[in-house]
């Protein structure tokens, strides 16, 4: 679904990704691990065009990002596609971002509705479904600030699944919660990942890396240290690197 070809991306002077290439085959759920400052979280926002990378090339099903400009300048051409490739890369960040103002119900219903003017009451029932499917159909109706962090964030998952995208990319999605909240929305991704949803996910928690993905990548200082199945990253890691992360993380 979404392959990105090495990737260079800078913040004026400073590099952060310096040459990654990645792919979410259709059905395939990616973590992406990884120290505080690595890169990962300017990698999933350069995958939906969130931040603009200097070179390298994103490809959504096939069809490469098509950009005007050089260097810091570099800028996507086509706004249609960029609007494509939002709508079908839904993302999840820690900080759940709901709406404050409007009901959980309005939250998930609010993009399809406005943005891509869906029919409203395919939509809402639609929206149901996934409330009651990342089990907090109970709460429809109220506001953000009555919901717990977990409850937030499941939300923000159904809301991400109401665009009815062909990749979910999450942010650290348990990061922000307690413990005891995380477990929540980890049962979430698992059955997602059951499912067969294509995902990309940046996430601390190795143990949920080792659980759901068909690929991990471990990316050290903007660049690809190591990859391959969770088997054998987390199990017989090569990097010294990968190995020193690990111990610090489990
Ligand atoms: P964490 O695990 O803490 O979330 P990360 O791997 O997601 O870390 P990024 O947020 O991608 O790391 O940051 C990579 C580097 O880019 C860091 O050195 C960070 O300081 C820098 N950086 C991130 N966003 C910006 C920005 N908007 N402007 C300047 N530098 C930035
Ligand atoms: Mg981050």
């Amino acid at each position: 679904v979404i392959e990105i070809r090495e990737l260079h991306k800078a913040y004026g002077q400073l590099e952060v990704i310096k040459g990654v290439s990645l792919t979410a085959p259709r059905g395939h759920v990616i973590s992406l691990i990884g120290s505080s400052g690595s890169g990962k979280s300017t990698l999933l926002r350069c995958c939906n065009l969130l931040e603009h990378s200097q070179r390298g090339e994103i490809l959504f099903e096939g069809d490469s990002v098509r950009w005007r400009g050089e260097g810091l300048a570099r800028v996507p051409a086509d706004r249609a596609q960029v609007t494509r490739l939002r709508t079908n890369l839904s993302m999840v960040f820690q900080q759940f971002n709901l709406w404050s103002h409007l009901t959980i119900l309005q939250n998930v219903m609010e993009a399809p509705v406005q943005v891509l003017k869906r029919d409203p009451a395919q939509t809402e029932t639609r929206a149901r479904e996934l409330l009651a499917k990342v089990g907090i159909g109970d709460k429809a109706d109220a506001w953000p600030a009555q919901l717990s962090g977990g409850q937030q964030q499941r939300a923000a998952i159904a809301r991400a699944l109401c665009m009815e995208p062909k990749a979910l990319l999450l942010d650290e999605p348990t990061s922000a919660l307690d413990p005891e909240l995380q477990q929540e929305v980890v049962r979430v991704i698992k059955d997602l990942a059951a499912e067969h949803r294509t995902m990309l996910l940046v996430t601390h928690d190795m143990r949920l890396a080792a659980d759901v993905s068909d690929h991990v990548v471990f990316l050290h200082q903007g660049r690809v240290e190591e990859e391959g199945p969770p088997a054998q990253l987390f199990e017989a890691p090569r990097s010294e690197r990968l190995r020193q992360f690990l111990s610090a993380s489990m």
